[in-house]
């Protein structure tokens, strides 16, 4: 909390509940903070009545909600329904990876008549928002302008929702691809999981995909070229040069330490479920994995895909697997993190916290590369770039719950039950399923060569009651889950 007695106004920063990401809200907070703003930060995973506590005690201007992962969506809208029933009349500010302008207008304001809610594209723009909102120049007619934005963004979206044509679940699945299984891989070495202890993140750092880094501080363009970029060069190879000099650090020093584990499991697919078995006779099921299939019309010749088809079918007669994997490399960063910010060193925060970022990816990367050519070993004379490998030019992938091929994040508690994650990994899950630590990454392997990402899109109900059924879960529950999907209004 940094008082400021000529402050231009107080403004309430929270990552929601079940959520834990927060360099976004971080930079915002320091860009406030230069621009005269106090700041009360109440963190990640914070539960809507901490908000409504401190926001009444603090007497706060406006109140900044962020979030990285879709369920926080619906956090966000439980967070300005109960602002809206103890009747704050502050404005609400919305941010985040998984935040955009439609679900500000079409969810979140409607909840709340207290005050405006706008949606920040992102950190550079927060302190044009905040000086409409707080500052002496019209206010009111600032937010009679996002008002009337937000109404049209509304009545668009409620056009759009039927717009685009669907397949029946039926059709979709007779649009599945059809996959050579005689290019099927290899059984794995071995069945069952292995843990990977405090790995040498030396051994990450050549597997670090720079780009990314970059736009977290909001400086886009391609690594190595931004660092030469007319316009930003400057900028980013201070940044650089400063993560460089970290990262040295973080290693040398072991300021983190990287865990993970890999499994390999006996799997057929049955319909859109991967049956993951209990071991190689396939005669008893461990876990059923449910994925989700697009269902777009596609121009003719192009399927309709779903995870579970890169899975030989059960009854092929084709003895397939799945690979599984947690990977972290946030242990430790909490101690570091407190003694930056004793000494007000946010920048330094923030640092570390998108390189420990940046080395979870890397470390996802990196083992992805030891099970193709050594742990799986399917592709045992693979020799990638790490520019290709960022091109994903290798076979095989290993999709992540809550990325587009896998957009529900609840089939994380299955991947850490299978590998204990918790045991042998020491990550740990919110009831909104983000990872913890935050740099974590968590996904499965498929092998086959004709396996690729895609993203699964809109769904339909037909296809949420079947997934709900699937799963033995109330369909309330899976749209919850599947919010961001819907192709139909709930
Ligand atoms: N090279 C990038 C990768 C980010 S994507 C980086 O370093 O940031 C993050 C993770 O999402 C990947 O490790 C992969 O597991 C997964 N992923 C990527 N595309 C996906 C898709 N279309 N569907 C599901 N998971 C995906």
């Amino acid at each position: 909390t940094s008082g400021a007695a000529n402050a231009k106004g107080k403004i309430l920063l929270a990552t929601v509940k079940g959520d834990v990401h927060d360099i976004g809200k971080n930079i915002v907070s320091v860009i406030l903070q230069c621009n005269n703003y106090e700041i009360i930060d109440l963190g990640v995973m914070v539960p809507y009545e901490k908000i409504l506590e401190a926001a009444r005690a603090e007497k706060v201007d406006a109140i900044g909600l962020s979030g990285l992962i879709t369920p926080s969506l619906e956090e966000m809208v439980v967070v300005v329904a109960e602002l809206e029933r103890a009747g704050f009349d502050v404005p609400v500010l919305i941010g985040g990876a998984t935040t955009s302008k439609m679900h500000t207008a079409v969810k979140i304001a409607p909840a709340y008549s207290g005050g405006p809610v706008v949606y920040v594209t992102d950190a550079s723009r927060a302190v044009g928002v905040a000086q409409s909102l707080l500052g002496s120049k019209d206010p009111a007619g600032y937010i009679a302008e996002v008002a009337n934005e937000y109404d049209e963004i509304r009545t668009r979206f409620h056009e759009r929702r039927t717009e685009g044509r669907l397949h029946p679940l039926e059709r979709a699945r007779q649009l599945a691809p059809a996959l050579d299984w005689g290019e099927a891989p290899p059984p794995p070495p071995f069945i069952g999981i292995r843990a990977l202890r405090d790995f040498d993140l030396a051994d990450l750092v050549p597997r670090i995909d720079w780009t990314p880094f970059f736009r977290t501080w909001e400086l886009t363009g391609t690594y190595p070229s931004i660092l030469d970029d007319a316009k930003q060069g400057e900028a980013a190879r201070g940044l650089f040069d400063d993560a460089v000099a970290m990262l040295g650090r973080v290693v040398a020093e072991i300021w983190l330490l990287g865990d993970a584990v890999v499994g390999f499991f006996a799997a057929n697919s049955d319909g859109d479920d991967v049956e993951i078995y209990t071991d190689e006779s396939r005669a008893e099921i461990l876990m059923t994995l449910p994925f989700l299939r697009q269902q777009m019309e596609k121009t003719k010749g192009r399927s309709n895909l779903c995870l579970a088809d890169f899975i030989a079918p059960k009854g092929s007669g084709v003895a397939d697997h799945i690979g599984l994997f947690a990977v972290t490399t946030g242990h430790g960063i909490e101690i570091k993190r407190a003694g930056f910010l004793a000494h007000k060193n946010d920048y330094d925060d923030i640092l570390l916290q998108a390189l420990a970022d940046r080395l979870a990816e890397a470390f996802a990367e990196k083992l992805h590369e030891m099970v193709r050519r050594e742990l799986w070993a399917y592709a045992p004379s693979e020799s990638l770039s790490n520019d290709d490998i960022i091109k994903e030019k290798y076979a095989g992938i290993r999709p992540a719950p809550g990325y587009p091929a896998c957009p529900d994040h609840s089939l994380k508690p299955m991947i850490f039950e299978l590998l204990d994650a918790h045991g042998n990994a020491r990550m740990q899950l919110t009831e909104n399923f983000a990872m913890l630590p935050a740099a974590s990454v968590a996904g499965f392997y498929f092998a086959h060569p004709g396996s690729r990402y895609f993203g699964v899109g809109r769904v339909g109900k037909d296809q949420v009651s079947d997934y709900a059924r699937r799963r033995g879960i109330p369909i309330a529950q899976a749209e919850s889950w599947l919010a961001a999907n819907l192709a139909y209004e709930r």
